[in-house]
């Protein structure tokens, strides 16, 4: 069977897709039909949040499959009321959530959620959204539109109005006018480049937002799920946003996404809806996942490994000053920003052939977004991998 002929004949053509092919993984390893053994800094772009072949996750979705994978909103859905209480009290904030399938989705229900605060007595009053310059939302018209990067938006108009883009966190409060209702950021960008937000721009940002009552959207979609170390980086930036959207680690591969709001009455039967969104067999996953991650958080295992993981990422920029210019990020989500474009697609490439799998970000960062389990010994043999390939990388 020609697998990549197949592929290549009957997928649509959206990747510049590596066609080598992992047949099983466990945890933090993958392996191909060959058998050769990778280390994965990926985590399918932070998703597998849990690691692959995850026993617990596994179980968790066959027994639910045995009993009802799926019914409708329609119906009550226990494993969802469950999850959204969950979400509510770990994450310390007082807000309700609608359950969607990506974080695309989950974007567009809070972009949904800020027109429809901006309208008052059936009239548009306020229909405006700033996003930042390097931000990615995702690949719906409307989340495209809400991604600053402009160079995405060649072929795909006309876009919905509204959307405004800032250069900087510190330049928000400027672009604001009497047409605008929402703020969205990540705080740390992860397509544009692992980028952290500076704390004190974010929290004096949502004073302002607050005292204009423009609305705070946080895209937690890749920061979201304990990358960070904390169930949200909302939670580490010590901010009270008003939306907050996530998907990529809360179904540990299931796909999921939720937007939560502290504007609990905002939607009415009607205004709003998904078909796959929430059902029992990805909120179920989900339960499951936040159980591993709890646990993980609260045995202090989540913090050692984000320490050993930074420690280990740090040395390499330390070792390879001609490569890179520096290390970036936060918790489990973070890069090496080489010091030019070739030099990044090397790095991912001869990673590759180490059998390590790191990502790319933005112009000119390697990206590493582990799963939130990876063992101290992954960690190092993956670091070891990375320092074969980088020794072969040439400037
Ligand atoms: C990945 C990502 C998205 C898009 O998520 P999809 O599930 O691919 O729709 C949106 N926002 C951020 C910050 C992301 O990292």
């Amino acid at each position: 069977m020609d697998l990549q002929r197949i592929d290549q004949e009957y997928v649509l053509h959206t990747y510049a897709r590596n066609y080598v092919n992992f047949v099983r993984g466990k945890n933090a390893k993958l392996y191909d039909s060959e058998g050769k053994e990778y280390i994965d800094f990926t985590s399918g772009i932070g998703v597998v949040s849990v690691g692959h072949g995850n026993e617990e996750l596994a179980d968790a979705i066959c027994d639910q499959a045995r009993k009802i994978i799926h019914i409708s909103n329609l119906y009550l859905i226990g494993p969802q009321a469950l999850l959204a209480q969950r979400l509510v009290e770990l994450s310390g904030y007082d807000m309700r959530l609608f359950f969607a399938n990506s974080g695309a989705e989950a974007n567009e229900g809070a972009i949904k959620i800020a027109r429809k605060y901006g309208e008052v007595d059936g009239q548009i009053k306020r229909y405006k959204i700033i996003t930042l310059k390097h931000s990615f939302h995702g690949r719906t018209i409307t989340a495209l539109k809400a991604t600053g990067q402009e160079a995405m938006h060649n072929y795909f108009g006309p876009f919905p109005d509204g959307f405004v883009y800032a250069e900087s966190i510190a330049q928000i409060p400027e672009l604001i006018d009497d047409k605008t209702v929402a703020v969205m950021i990540e705080l740390i960008q992860g397509e544009g480049g692992v980028e952290p937000q500076d704390k004190q721009a974010v929290q004096s940002l949502a004073k302002e937002l607050k005292k204009r009552d423009v609305l705070l959207i946080v895209d937690e979609v890749q920061t979201g799920i304990y990358r960070t170390g904390e169930l949200l980086a909302s939670n580490l930036y010590e901010i009270e946003p008003d939306i907050i959207t996530l998907a990529k680690g809360l179904g540990g591969g299931v796909p999921i996404g939720a937007v939560m709001t502290r504007l609990k009455d905002i939607f009415s039967p009607g205004d709003h809806g998904s078909t796959f969104g929430g059902n029992y067999l990805s909120t179920r996953a989900a339960l499951a996942v936040l159980d591993i991650l709890q646990r993980q958080k609260d045995a202090g295992k989540l913090a050692a490994t984000i320490d050993a993981f930074s420690k280990a990422s740090q040395a390499i920029a330390k070792e390879f000053p001609h490569l890179f210019e520096k290390e970036v990020g936060i918790g489990l989500m973070r890069g090496l920003r080489a010091k030019s474009a070739d030099i990044q697609s090397q790095v991912i490439q001869k990673a590759f052939e180490e059998g390590l799998l790191v990502l790319k970000a933005g112009r000119n960062t390697v990206r590493f977004l582990p799963p939130l389990t990876i063992t101290e010994e992954e960690i190092e043999e993956g670091f070891a991998k990375l320092k074969n390939a980088l020794q072969r990388v040439e400037v």
